[in-house]
């Protein structure tokens, strides 16, 4: 169905057909955060679920404990008539070798990510359906979300259709672990993959954090404190994104006060000027050149030196030694909140 206020199309529950789940089997392999959460709400939708874990795994205990049926990827795929691949992206290509020979035709091989199908780092069989549903959200709010009777918005994509029957499979299967419920969106693996790289690399993980440093250490090179800074840059970035969150740029603008408002309007382009365009340019481009991808492949199979290092630079930053102590102080407000919430339930 089409959604009136948007130019992509949305499909909720009653577009999905969960007869298409029926007499299938879904092996899920890997029970971290994605895993647990897509073969939990299965299993509660009813379908037939195995999860498919190494012998040495820790984590079949847990999913032992959660009631669910566990073996061996190859058993599980084997079994399978969907093979839904939720272990670490990096991994994935080892654990396909272990699972392709348990790939019958019309078989599914189903992702929650595209990065492994966009840059052919897994090459599927010709006569299997690959589908990819992506919850927008990490695995623990994706089953506490089905648990409350509530939903987590999600992405369908489509990489082979053999049974002509994959987008259908694919909506019921993401009506199963509740992504329906709050509506999905149909992409692609290369539009996925690449949004979801560009955003985590410009704008949420490596933007914020990097902009959170440059202003805090503006500040206390200036001489400023650095608690003062910490609080500036860092702490109330969650007040004015949690607005942003709730109800877009205007409800954030209509929220601060009228000076905070023509500050930002006036300045922010200022910092984040054209050259900072250029560089989201290249960085995109490097993105869907596959640059990216070939330098974190390598960096993997290199043993992750670069990534070490620049993690450990990381976490000894200034701003982590001065945030600690100050989290702890502001631990009561966030326990009072808690309690409050527990009284009104
Ligand atoms: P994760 O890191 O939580 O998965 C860990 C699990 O994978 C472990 O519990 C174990 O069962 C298994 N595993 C780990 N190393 C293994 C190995 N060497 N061999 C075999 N099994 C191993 O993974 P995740 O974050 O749930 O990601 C799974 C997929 O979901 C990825 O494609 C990811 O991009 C995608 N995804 C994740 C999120 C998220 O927020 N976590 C959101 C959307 C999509
Ligand atoms: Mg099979
Ligand atoms: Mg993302
Ligand atoms: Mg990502
Ligand atoms: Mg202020």
């Amino acid at each position: 169905m089409t959604d009136a206020d948007l130019d992509t199309t949305v499909y909720y529950d009653d577009d999905a057909d969960s007869s298409y789940l029926d007499d299938k089997t879904v092996a899920v392999i890997g029970y971290g955060s994605q895993g647990h959460a897509h073969s939990q709400n299965l299993a509660e939708s009813g379908v037939d679920v195995v999860v498919g874990l190494r012998k040495s795994s820790s984590s079949r205990q847990a999913a032992k404990d959660d009631g669910l049926r566990v073996a061996t990827p190859a058993t599980a795929a084997d079994e399978a008539d969907i093979v839904s691949v939720l272990v670490p992206d990096t991994v994935q290509p080892a654990v396909f070798e272990e699972i392709k020979g348990s790939l019958e035709p019309g078989d599914t091989l189903q992702f929650a990510h595209g990065f492994n199908i966009h840059y052919n780092q897994i090459q599927p069989p010709e006569d299997v359906d690959v589908t990819m549903v992506a919850p927008k959200s990490p695995g623990h709010l994706v089953r506490r979300n089905y648990e409350n009777d509530q939903g987590t918005p999600g992405l369908l994509a489509i990489y082979q259709d053999v049974t002509g029957e994959a987008k259908e499979e694919g909506l019921a299967y993401a009506k199963a672990i509740g992504c329906t419920r709050a509506g999905v969106i149909e992409t692609t693996f290369r539009e996925e993959t690449e949004t979801d790289l560009f955003g985590e690399q410009a704008v949420l993980c490596g933007g914020a954090t990097a902009l959170v440093k440059e202003g805090y250490e503006t500040l206390v090179d200036a001489g400023y404190s650095p608690e003062m800074a910490y609080f500036e840059c860092l702490n109330e970035l969650k007040l004015i994104v949690d607005l942003m969150y709730e109800g877009g740029l205007s409800n954030m603008w209509d929220s601060v006060s009228d000076t905070a408002e023509y500050g930002g309007l006036s300045r922010g382009d200022d910092i984040i000027d054209e050259h900072v365009r250029e560089n989201m340019e290249a960085m995109l481009e490097d993105v869907q050149d596959g640059t990216f991808a070939r330098e974190w492949i390598n960096e993997n199979q290199a043993g992750r030196p670069s990534y070490t290092q620049l993690k450990h630079a990381e976490e000894t930053h200034h701003i982590e030694e001065v945030g600690e102590p100050l989290r702890d102080l502001f631990a009561w407000a966030d326990e009072e909140e808690e309690a409050a919430e527990a009284a009104a339930d």
